[in-house]
């Protein structure tokens, strides 16, 4: 195949570009576009030679686009317009806006791209900007298929369950414009949300809150209810998953200083930490709050094996403070280090920061970005030569067969 001209969009840090290494395609990126200074140092340090546009996307005047003369684009649109946490202001939310201009942008290139593939957060599957994009690409005789993905399904340890949309112009209408064949969630892979893996039933069921008379919420230790006990036991014993020791650094590499949880943040968020061993075969989600804020945010390692969670956390409450210290210290509780972040998301280990780039930042510019193996796999994917054919489908149950789901 002749090197493919690829477009990277809301380029960040580069996972994107990383993804289109790993994969193995023959492609350039012809150009890189992103406006924030900070991960665009860090794409510039380890991709000095690829065009990057300082520039907000909606801001380029179609002509720039055509002279590119692209194949495939590749982007992470900004996920705020549809978290939770982003007030769900959708295609109000001025953040959007790039997004929607780059929709209508397509239809007006000299040649459409063969390719499209676009990252987003859970929340982009049920918004009106997906259906939006879904009416262009059809309009535009794109075939697509939709899906969400968790690393885990790739074998990686780590939850960060996303929204995947991969589109190949159709053959016949390379030139006419004509409806699309479209495939939403086909085949997801999700296996740590088995119950949330239909998105359809995700929209008109919450299965997150369980009922009050559940036995399941009573909380053992740590506010951990009996479900969320099982969850993590489950994924433990998911052997098609790595552990976590494969993604760490060696311990001699680790200033502990600057790592380990201080006094302070174990006696305050102690019992909502989300606690993993190097022998685990879980982690959740590393957030760009991860290292500042607590809840949510991601992961804590337990460096020392001596003590049980459940022997330090059970009745920790009728314990005076510095008891409680006491015992929560005894298991060595630390940060992962970005590296090891990395790691978990796929970035090889010829990725490094600037040295002005502060451990802060590094979790912050790494929690925007995603998972370079599952983005690896779905370009492989969309490149293949099947895809768009109903043979193409198989290809994402590959995806479920080879890491099966507990
Ligand atoms: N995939 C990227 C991260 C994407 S996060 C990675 O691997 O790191 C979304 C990115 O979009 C952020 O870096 C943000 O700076 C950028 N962005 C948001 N709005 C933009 C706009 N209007 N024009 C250009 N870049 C934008």
């Amino acid at each position: 195949m002749e090197s493919l001209r690829v477009l990277e969009l809301y380029s960040g840090i580069g996972g994107m570009h990383y993804a289109l290494k790993e994969s193995g395609i023959s492609a350039q990126v012809v150009a890189a576009v992103d406006i924030n200074t900070t991960a665009n140092k860090i794409y510039r340090h380890n991709f000095p030679d690829t065009p990057l546009w300082n520039k907000t996307i909606e801001g380029i005047p179609l002509d720039d686009f055509n002279k590119l003369s692209f194949d495939m684009i590749m982007m992470s649109p900004p996920c705020q317009p549809f978290t939770r946490l982003g007030l769900q202001g959708d295609i109000a939310d001025p953040r959007c806006k790039s997004f929607l201009f780059i929709l209508e942008l397509l239809p007006r290139l000299c040649k459409m791209p063969t390719y499209i593939l676009l990252e987003n957060v859970k929340g982009f599957e049920s918004s009106s900007a997906r259906d939006y994009l879904i009416k262009t690409l059809s309009d535009c005789g794109y075939t697509y298929q939709e899906s969400m993905i968790s690393p885990t399904s790739v074998g990686v340890p780590n939850s960060r369950l996303r929204y995947f949309l991969v589109a190949k112009m159709s053959a016949e209408n390379s030139s006419i414009q004509t409806s699309a064949k479209g495939c939403s969630f086909s085949h997801v892979t999700d296996s740590e949300f088995p119950e949330r893996s239909s998105v359809l039933r995700s929209k008109c069921q919450n299965t997150d809150q369980p009922s009050e008379d559940n036995p399941n919420v009573h909380v053992l230790y740590k506010r951990e209810t009996q479900m969320d006990s099982q969850k993590k036991t489950n994924q433990n014993k998911n052997l098609s998953v790595q552990q976590i020791q494969g993604y760490l650094e060696p311990q001699m590499n680790i200033d502990m200083e600057l790592y380990l949880l201080k006094p302070k943040t174990l006696l305050r968020y102690g019992s909502i930490l989300d606690i993993v061993q190097p022998h685990s075969r879980r982690s959740v989600c590393f957030t760009k709050g991860y290292g500042r804020y607590v809840e949510g945010t991601g992961s804590v390692l337990q460096c020392c094996m001596e003590n049980e969670i459940s022997s330090v956390f059970t009745n920790l409450d009728q314990l005076t403070e510095e008891e409680k210290l006491q015992k929560m210290l005894k298991l060595n509780l630390r940060y992962f280090t970005p590296r090891e972040v990395a790691n978990v998301m796929g970035f090889p280990q010829s990725f490094t920061f600037p040295e002005d780039i502060s451990i802060i930042q590094q979790y912050r510019v790494l929690g925007n970005s995603l998972n370079v193996l599952v983005v690896a796999r779905l370009l492989q994917l969309m490149t293949s030569e099947h895809f768009g054919h109903s043979e193409g489908e198989e290809q994402f149950s590959v995806l479920e067969n080879e890491y099966p789901c507990s």
